[in-house]
């Protein structure tokens, strides 16, 4: 049976670091988070930034914007938080409206107020190991990992799933370790091979976005197995991986809830106090 990778204690244990780090700060870290559309999910994230932000002594400016503001107006707001040198960290809540594209904005966020990594500044920076501001999710799943104490030099990771936000970014920081990563997607689905790719992997990670899409007798045995994915089925919040079935077979196995999830709000404070350092 698996053990339970929680991420919940290690946020709590980081917590206690980034708190002791903050007080030794001589000014009060500022993010200031923006919201275009109104969206259930994204309500639930601010208040828990709100909160973990507040438990840790920084400064938490909400800014909720019309959700009918233009690409360009969306821009020129960024811009002036940009030169206000009272703010750190800027983080643009997702979904935005679909006459925006993240993909058009992520460039006017000041790459050392990028509290999400995403810049491609930033993201670029990853690519050479040099990045100091990490995308947030990709840097939980490398925490947890850290957890178990494996060493990644030449495993056969699997990553399922390569947006922008998670799969790419953590399949970078995977071969930085010396990982051998496998990036998996729709299309691999499609061609019936995402089955063959997962019984191989000695680590899987899966971040996709749909309910049991991994099955549990596909988990090679002893696999350490992180459920990025979040779903809603009925009143439930679910992963990606069918968990029970999974930790029969796995040697770690992160819960859905309670295990990627506590500690990316941590990471993302993480990256303001980095963020922080550039700027004083
Ligand atoms: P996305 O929608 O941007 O990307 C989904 C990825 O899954 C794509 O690469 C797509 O090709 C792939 N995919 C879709 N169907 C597939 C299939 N049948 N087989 C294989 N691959 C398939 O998603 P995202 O923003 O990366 O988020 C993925 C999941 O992770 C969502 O459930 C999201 O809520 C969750 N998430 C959780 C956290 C957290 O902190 N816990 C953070 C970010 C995202």
């Amino acid at each position: 049976m698996a053990h339970l990778l929680e991420g919940k204690p290690i946020a709590e244990r980081l917590k206690e670091e980034l708190k002791k780090e903050i007080l030794n700060f001589d000014i009060k870290p500022v993010l200031a988070s923006i919201q275009v559309l109104e969206n259930p999910a994204c309500e639930v994230y601010i208040k828990s930034q709100k909160k973990t932000a507040e438990s840790l002594g920084i400064d938490y400016r909400f800014y909720k914007l019309d959700s009918n503001i233009s690409e360009s107006k969306l821009i020129e707001f960024i811009q002036n938080l940009n030169l206000d040198n009272s703010i750190h960290g800027i983080i643009l809540q997702m979904p935005l409206p679909s006459h925006i594209d993240y993909k058009n904005i992520s460039e006017y966020i000041d790459p050392k107020k990028d509290v999400e990594g995403l810049n491609p500044k930033n993201l670029g920076k990853l690519i050479f190991g040099k990045a100091k501001i990490l995308p947030c999710t990709p840097s939980a799943v490398m925490e947890l990992l850290k957890e178990t104490k494996v060493d990644l030099y030449g495993k056969e990771v699997v990553v399922v799933g390569h947006s922008e936000i998670v799969g790419k970014p953590l399949a970078l920081l995977l071969l930085e370790k010396f990982a051998t990563t496998t990036v998996c997607h729709i299309a691999t689905s499609q061609r019936s091979k995402l089955e063959e790719h997962v019984k191989q992997a000695e680590i899987l990670v899966v971040a996709v976005g749909k309910a049991n899409l991994i099955k549990g007798n596909w988990i090679k045995e002893g696999a350490i197995v992180i459920d990025v994915g979040i779903n809603k089925v009925g009143d439930k919040i679910v992963g990606d991986v069918e968990l029970e079935e999974a930790s029969k077979r796995a040697s770690w196995i992160t819960p859905v809830p309670g295990g990627v999830g506590p500690l990316t709000t941590v990471m993302l404070m993480r990256n303001l106090l980095e963020a922080t350092k550039l700027q004083i």
